[in-house]
């Protein structure tokens, strides 16, 4: 069975833990992105997975074996590097078919194997090329067509797609996702792109500072981040995370938001809330409604900067010195310096105690 574990696993180099103990769980078919900001330990992890770099602690088991003292090789696992590392003098189908020359396969079933990976990735009509003269997209599906062609027990990617342009990189991400999802094998993608992480993965692991922060499928890291970190880290444009003292419980929370008091309907976890602390509000750009005029639970700000986006607009207003970011269909029409009253979606706000954990509110 294709599994990918990991156990408390940690690498040090010298005082720096850059990787803290890290516990992951990847199942046969199932694709797990490792996202972070740069140098949160996410191609280290990868990396002891692959047997490329020792491992100060912890346990890494393939296929259900421990692997800590196996070499690269005899892990059987396939690796796709940011940098395709294509033989330039091998043609394509060279190319494709070197991964299975040590697997005791016959001339044609080589030949076989590689028309039929080379089939899947649309690579047909260049298997006679060699890498120099192909586009990069093209490159980049002969490294994935490499990886897959054996029957290796689990995939690793690092940075698979950081070198594509935009374009590429969204059919990219669609092509691979597709063909994972046919080979039942256990996926591990290092990415900082977010957008990479919430279209391929089945479960998302946030890196900081070497530790896990929260593995989640997409869906429940946006919508249920653990901590602050986590909230500002997934989403675009960010999350706004106000600061603000509870004032009192009155059916509503009042908060000091911001300079004003803003009342928000927290019926449900306000039990937990206690008047007098500070906690951290969180509302998403898209969760933020203008009003025509102030109401109970509204935020004022002034509009700074608009920015338009195609059929949406950001805008960035100011109140008491914050900056609140707000993305709004582009029919509406706002102005710089116009005041606005914020209506704050209920179902689009977090609540994050003084040590940043989440409050379910
Ligand atoms: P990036 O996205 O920039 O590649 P990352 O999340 O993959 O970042 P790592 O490359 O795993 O992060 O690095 C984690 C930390 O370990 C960083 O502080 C890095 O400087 C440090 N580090 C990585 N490799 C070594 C090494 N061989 N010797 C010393 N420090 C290292």
């Amino acid at each position: 069975m294709s599994t990918i574990q990991t156990s408390d696993l940690t690498k040090r180099f010298g005082e720096l833990a850059a990787v803290d103990g890290v516990d992951l769980d990847v199942a046969a078919g199932e694709v797990l992105c490792l996202l972070g900001p740069s140098g949160c330990g996410k191609t280290t992890t990868l990396r002891m997975i692959a047997g490329l770099e020792t491992v100060t602690g912890g346990e890494v088991r393939i296929a259900g074996k421990r692997v800590n003292e196996l070499s690269p090789a005899a892990r059987d696992i396939a690796m796709v590097f940011q940098f395709y590392a294509l033989y330039p003098s091998l043609s394509v189908a060279e190319n494709l078919a070197f991964p299975l020359q040590a697997e005791n396969m016959s001339k044609a079933e080589i030949e076989n194997r590689v028309e039929e990976v080379a089939g899947k990735l649309e690579l047909g009509d260049v298997l006679h090329r060699r890498p120099g003269v192909l586009a990069e997209g093209e490159k980049q599906r002969v490294a994935v067509a490499r990886a897959i062609v054996r029957d290796p027990n689990c995939f690793l990617f690092d940075e698979p797609l950081s070198r594509l342009d935009v374009e590429l990189r969204m059919a990219m991400r669609g092509q691979i996702k597709e063909i994972l999802s046919e080979l039942s094998k256990a996926t591990v993608i290092v990415t900082h792109d977010q957008l990479e992480a919430l279209t391929m993965a089945d479960r998302i692991a946030v890196m900081r500072d070497g530790r896990i922060e929260q593995i989640a499928t997409p869906h429940d890291i946006f919508a249920h981040p653990r901590n602050v970190f986590v909230a500002g880290f997934i989403g675009t444009p960010q999350m706004n995370l106000m600061q603000g003292k509870l004032l009192q419980l009155n059916g509503r929370a009042s908060f000091n938001l911001a300079g004003q008091e803003v009342s928000l309907d927290l019926t449900g976890g306000a039990g937990q809330l206690r008047p007098g602390d500070s906690y951290t509000v969180g509302i998403r750009p898209r969760g933020l409604e203008p009003l025509s005029e102030a109401a109970p639970g509204s935020l004022a700000a002034t509009v700074d900067l608009v920015e338009p986006m195609g059929a949406e607009t950001l805008l960035h207003l100011r109140a008491d010195g914050q900056d609140i970011r707000v993305v709004l269909d582009r029919h509406n029409v706002v102005h710089e310096g116009e005041r606005l009253h914020l209506a704050l979606a209920r179902d689009k706000l977090h609540l994050f105690g003084q040590d940043g954990g989440r409050i379910e509110a």
